[in-house]
This record gives C-alpha cells, structure tokens and sequence, in this order.
C-alpha cells in the first residue's frame, strides 16, 4: 500500500481511470417504481420488512465517497471501530451486518474465543463451553442469531434457577432488553449474578435508540456486550449494526467475522459501505437536535389526531412505548361495532389504498389503529391525516 501511495499522480490518475464513476444518468435510475413494486408510506417504524429506515443524504454521500477507495478491510474495520467506541463510552465496537450478527458474533466470541481451531469448527462446539442462559419470558426469534454459534438456550424464570443453572458449560447470559417488563430478574441483578459467576452477558436493545443516552447505558450498567440494529432508530444502513464490549471479546468477535473465510460470521459481510455508513450515521444522530426532533414527532401525531378526531366516535391517544421504539405513537380507537369496521380493516384499506399506507402491526393485541410518525417523511403526515380520516369516515 505505501507503494502505491508513493506513485506519482499521473499514475494514480490512470490506474483509477477505467474504474470511472458511473454516469450520472445510471445514479438516478429509480428501479422500485421501474419495476413497479408499490411505494408505501411509512406511518409504521422501524420494521424490516418496509425497509424500516432512510439513511440521512449526508450518510449516502460518505458511501458513495467511500466507493472510490479501496483500502484494507481490516484496517477500516479497526478505525471505524475506534472511533465508534470513542462515540458511545465503550472500551472497543465493531460494525456487524444488523443487530442479529451482532448477536451471533458476541456468542461466538464468548464460545470459540479467538482459538483458531474452535472458530472454525463452531456452530459444532464440541469441548466448547456452549451453553446461553436466557430468561424464559426473554426467548424470541431474533434468539435464533444466538443459537447460530452452536450454543444451547438454557431456559430460566426465577433467580433461583439462574443460580443453578450456571455451570462450567456456561458460555453466556443472554438479555432481550425488548422483554424485561416480561421477567422476573432485571438489567442490574442479572448482571449481578453473572459478574459473581464470572459469566459474559449480552444484551440485545436492537431497538433501544432513541433515548440516545441507551448508547452507552447498558455498558455503564455492566453488560459485557452490547448488540444495536444500526439501521432503525439510528438510520444508517440496513445491514449494518453495532456490537460493544471489552477490547477481548470484540477482537474475538472480529476474529469469527468477515473478512476471514472460515468462520461462522463469513456470512454476514460487511464492506466498507456499512462500516463508513454506519460511523456516518451515529455521528449525524450523536449530533442532532433530539428535543427538536421529537417535537416534530409529536407535531406530526397531532396533525393525524385532529383529521382523525373531527370524525365522530374516534378517539386518540399519543403513546410512548416504555421499551423499545420509545418515540411518540398515536393510537385511535372507536366503536368497532357501531362502525363496522375494525382497527385491522382500516389497516388494510390504508395500505391497499392510493397512495399505500403502512401503519404498526398490531402488537400485543393493542386492538387499536397504531400510528408510528418517525420514519415518515416531511409532509406524509398530512397525506395519512386525510387518508386516515377518509377511511375512518366512510
Ligand atoms: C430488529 C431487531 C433485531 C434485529 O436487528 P437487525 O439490525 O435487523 O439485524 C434483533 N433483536 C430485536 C429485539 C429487534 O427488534
């Protein structure tokens, strides 16, 4: 590489000329509408399966940047990482592709280490220490990126059985923040017992940004290791996320990772779009207005609130979830019987409508047509106010 640096700028000019930029007319093509896949309005959140977030164009404009460069993948990996440690309190981070690799890379840290032998073997942990203890209430799907690096999910409610269940098979503790209203042991005494034990824990608060502070929260609480979705609250991209811990478990971490061949997390690749995107966009949020950007947020559940409310019977609420996509919501109900229409029938009329729109799925049974406002766009709100009222109305 200093070699090449070295070169005079003529040379640097024509070795880079047959990998010219492509042209600007390619850059504008709009391949959804080409394709004719629908355009939706998002009035739901963060959820994966609408394409959950839009990076910020300065975010954008430092990938396209950082396409001009190749450099060494393990090298950026390192700065990236560096810098984001610094960001967010953290002794060492690294980028993951999503939140789930993160998951899947913090097990095979706490399993296969940084032994080269065992980070090939994994997900078979033969001689491994290979078991993850979670709270029973705590199991979801997204556990399934834990069980990617071989381990087993010992299953525990009550402290009692957490204390019998640590063994010297123990790799592990596993913490779903979205589900601690759901347990019986909480953030502080789970770490307790584990710091007692000498066990890693992990925590998942894939959704847990905003309130920014929970960047460096759950490190401060003693969570050895830390998994983020990189592309929901924080909007950078997609297949990126964060994972933080102690300098040796993310080495380990790394050493299970891309771009190293044969290992678990080979599969998860991240290039450096993600890793320069996902820096970019925790900068853009770590510096942003956040008192100003809520109030645009609860601005925009007025907006809807009062289309809504000027037709009889509805009602609105503004709600913040205590955990996990803490932003304002807005949740309207009205006599489903006397309108003959249902929160999941209205549901489906706004995103069969024109133009189509997505609101939260119905979670936890909230029976009620939840809206959620962040992800939208300047002026959605006014769309979805008067499709929402036309629908409610008819
Ligand atoms: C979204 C989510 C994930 C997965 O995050 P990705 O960044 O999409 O991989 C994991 N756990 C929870 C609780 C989530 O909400």
């Amino acid at each position: 590489m200093k070699t090449l640096g070295a070169l005079p700028v003529a040379g640097t000019a024509a070795a880079s000329a047959g990998c010219a930029s492509p042209p600007a007319a390619a850059a504008g093509r709009d391949v959804i509408a080409e394709l004719g896949v629908t355009k939706i309005i998002n009035a739901a959140g963060t959820y994966t399966a609408l394409t959950a977030s839009k990076m910020r164009p300065e975010t954008m404009a430092a990938i396209v940047q950082a396409r001009e460069s190749y450099c060494d993948l393990n090298e950026l990996h390192d700065a990236v990482g560096k810098r984001i440690a610094k960001l967010v309190k953290a002794e060492a981070a690294m980028v993951s592709a999503g939140c789930a690799s993160a998951l899947t890379l913090a097990t095979a840290a706490c399993v296969a280490g940084k032994d080269p032998e065992k980070i090939r073997m994994i997900p078979n942990t033969e001689g491994m220490k290979d078991e993850a203890i979670i709270q029973k209430s705590h199991r979801l799907g997204y556990d399934h990126a834990i069980r990617n690096a071989g381990v087993k999910l010992i299953e525990v409610e009550t402290r009692a059985e957490l204390d019998a269940a640590i063994n010297e098979k123990t790799a592990l503790m596993v913490f779903m923040n979205t589900r601690d209203l759901d347990g019986e042991i909480h953030h502080e005494e789970f770490v307790e017992v584990a710091k007692a034990a000498g066990v890693p824990t992990l925590i998942d608060a894939a959704a847990d940004v905003p309130p920014v502070e929970n960047l460096w929260r759950f490190t401060e609480m003693g969570f050895d290791l830390v998994a983020f979705s990189g592309g929901k609250g924080l909007r950078g991209p997609q297949s990126a996320g964060l994972l933080l811990g102690p300098n040796e478990l993310i080495e380990a971490a790394r050493l299970n990772n891309v771009p190293n061949g044969d290992t678990v997390c080979r599969s998860n690749k991240v290039n450096k779009e993600e890793l320069v995107g996902m820096l970019v966009a925790l900068e853009l949020y770590l510096d942003q207005d956040h008192d100003a950007i809520w109030a645009d947020w609860e601005a925009r559940c007025a907006t809807i609130a009062e289309a809504a409310t000027a037709v009889d019977g509805v009602e609105s609420e503004v709600f913040v979830p205590e955990i996990a996509n803490a932003v304002p919501h807005l949740r309207l109900t009205w006599d489903y019987d006397a309108k003959g229409l249902r929160p999941e029938e209205a549901a489906q009329q706004l995103r069969d409508g024109e133009p189509s729109i997505a609101v939260r799925p119905g979670s936890q049974g909230a029976n009620a047509l939840e809206i959620g406002v962040w992800m939208m766009d300047d002026g959605d709100d006014a769309v979805v106010a008067r499709r929402v009222a036309e629908v409610l109305s008819a």
